[in-house]
């Protein structure tokens, strides 16, 4: 395994031929001083993994832009992905750090997507930062640095800001549906939901906000077939709960 991975769209490859450049081709450059000849590993965010081969460095004249050409010499599918498909939707928490950690310890756990969640009771003011496209746009940025820190192949998708009743009406495209509550003694831990049942191939885990999710939530979570489920006898905060639930889920499907 590489210690060091770049990211390309898939765009950038065309057959045998893979071209790097923006800021990851600077990098490469002037950085890492790599030369022609130096073997690099590629991930394109849609699974795919590349080793390759550097072919030629050049740095436009007009705008002094580097590019990397290489050669790709063999290519790897699913490089360190699990198998099951998981979608981590978390309430908007008051701190954009916060969130910012969230979207960067779920990718490296293994998410497939993350819906930034709103809630009733997510604070309004945090909406209107939250809520803006440069933020989205931000997360993104944090989920490709985890996802090659990780070693990853696949780039976590980051939906916009989503109503939490939007994201329960399109739940029925998940295998397994799973809402961690702290309300009630009589629900199974993550590791005793999973261990009767076959292995999902899509699960939706819901985490609700610091104010915790209404009993109207609640029930319509589970008129859509939701699985309440704990993580344990203490009550965790948003980006911990995301976090636990996350980590037990994609380690059980190791
Ligand atoms: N309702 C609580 C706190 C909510 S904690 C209150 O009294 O204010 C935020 C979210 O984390 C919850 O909505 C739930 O999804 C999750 N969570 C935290 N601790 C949990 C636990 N022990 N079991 C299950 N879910 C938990």
């Amino acid at each position: 395994m590489s210690s060091e991975y770049f990211y390309v769209r898939p765009d950038a490859v065309h057959g045998k031929e893979l071209i790097i450049d923006g800021d990851e081709a600077k990098h490469i450059a002037r950085v890492l001083r790599k030369i022609p000849g130096d073997m690099i590993w590629v991930v394109d965010g849609a699974g795919k993994a590349y080793e390759a081969v550097i072919a030629a460095m050049n740095q436009s004249q007009k705008d002094s832009q580097h590019e990397v050409h290489c050669e790709v010499l063999h290519v790897e599918e699913q490089l360190n992905e699990a198998d099951v498909d998981v979608t981590l939707a978390v309430a908007l928490l008051k701190h954009p750090a916060k969130m910012d950690w969230v979207v960067e310890k779920a990718t490296e756990l293994g998410i497939r997507r993350f819906i930034p969640l709103r809630t009733a009771r997510v604070i309004s003011f945090i909406t209107g930062v939250e809520t803006s496209p440069r933020r989205v746009e931000r997360w993104r940025s944090v989920a490709i640095a985890a996802m090659k820190q990780s070693g990853r192949s696949f780039l976590p998708q980051i939906y916009p800001v989503s109503p939490l009743a939007a994201v329960m009406e399109h739940s029925s495209e998940y295998e397994l549906k799973m809402i961690p509550y702290e309300r009630t003694d009589h629900v199974l831990s993550i590791a005793e939901t999973l261990k009767h049942r076959e292995t999902p191939k899509s699960v939706l885990i819901v985490i609700g906000p610091e104010g915790g999710f209404t009993d109207e939530e609640i029930s319509t979570a589970e008129h859509h077939g939701f699985v309440q489920v704990s993580l344990g006898k203490r009550r965790l905060r948003t980006e911990t709960a995301a976090i636990v639930a996350t980590a037990i889920t994609l380690n059980n499907y190791q």
